[in-house]
């Protein structure tokens, strides 16, 4: 694993920006052979999206070859509601670049039979031949995608009920009031986040302390799903300084200078 550790979320999105940018141009993709991405939604990745507009309108890099696959979706909210995750990504990413319509895969959190729906997913990302690059966030709680504390580390798509911690920590979107928040999302699983040739996380914020520390310095543990990534052979974290605030002295040291 990687800990790329930036100034602050400005510096923070550029350099993730920069990241995804780069190993699309590197791939080259063509219809043929599209460049495979994940995406988040959430707060973090917001400002790296809007670089990622910035570059695109720039002719730095071009999404006509690149085909998405969202991490999750809540469940019992309408596609069109303004905090679906549905509306999230076209309203920050999708609707200000040259994406093709139907190269976004994103779950549909109301499919009247979520196994199969899950099953469609994980089987179109494989006829893909797997994700090229997983973007993703974090949780306080540590969960990647949602995959809540407790989740399977090698799990595939799936239903997952959202902890009190999510539900807490999301109402901040929905005017603050926890009754609003969806109790379930359907969300890829950390197996097959972990299938993915690449993965980066963003990591912004002294909220998410601990996490960043469970997923650098603790054990592989299922109560923090960020820790899988240690065994990922090639997982980036891009974090800012505020995140690091419980790093060791000597990690936080050995990641500023490795990456200098
Ligand atoms: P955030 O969410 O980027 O809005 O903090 C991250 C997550 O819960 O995975």
């Amino acid at each position: 694993m990687n800990l790329i550790i930036e100034q602050d979320y400005r510096a923070m999105s550029l350099k993730a920006a920069k990241i995804v940018a780069d190993s699309i141009n590197a791939a080259k993709p063509t219809p043929e052979h599209p460049f495979v991405l994940g995406c988040p939604t959430g707060g973090t990745p917001m400002g790296m999206y809007a670089e990622l507009v910035k570059m695109c309108h720039r002719g730095e890099v071009s999404f006509r070859n690149v085909v998405t696959f969202n991490m999750d979706e809540y469940c019992d909210l309408p596609r069109e509601h303004p905090e679906s995750y549905w509306s999230f990504m076209h309203e920050h990413f999708f609707d200000h670049i040259d994406i093709l319509p139907e190269n976004v895969n994103i779950l549909d959190g109301n499919a009247p039979d979520p196994a199969a729906e899950c099953r469609r997913f994980e089987e179109k990302i494989a006829s893909y031949g797997g994700v090229d690059l997983f973007m993703g966030g974090v949780g306080p709680d540590g969960h990647i995608a949602f995959n809540e504390p407790g989740s399977s580390l090698t799990g595939r798509t799936h239903m997952e009920s959202l902890t009190q911690d999510t539900i807490i920590a999301n109402s901040r979107f929905f005017d603050g009031d926890t009754n609003q928040v969806p109790r379930r999302a359907l969300t890829v699983g950390v197996g097959t986040i972990m299938d993915s040739r690449n993965v980066m996380l963003l990591v912004s914020g002294h909220g998410k302390a601990r996490a960043l520390r469970h997923g650098v310095e603790e054990p592989v543990c299922q109560m923090w799903t960020i820790s899988a990534l240690q065994l990922h052979p090639s997982a980036i974290i891009v974090a800012d300084e505020d995140a690091c605030d419980e790093l060791r002295l000597s990690t936080y040291r050995y990641f500023k200078q490795k990456n200098a």
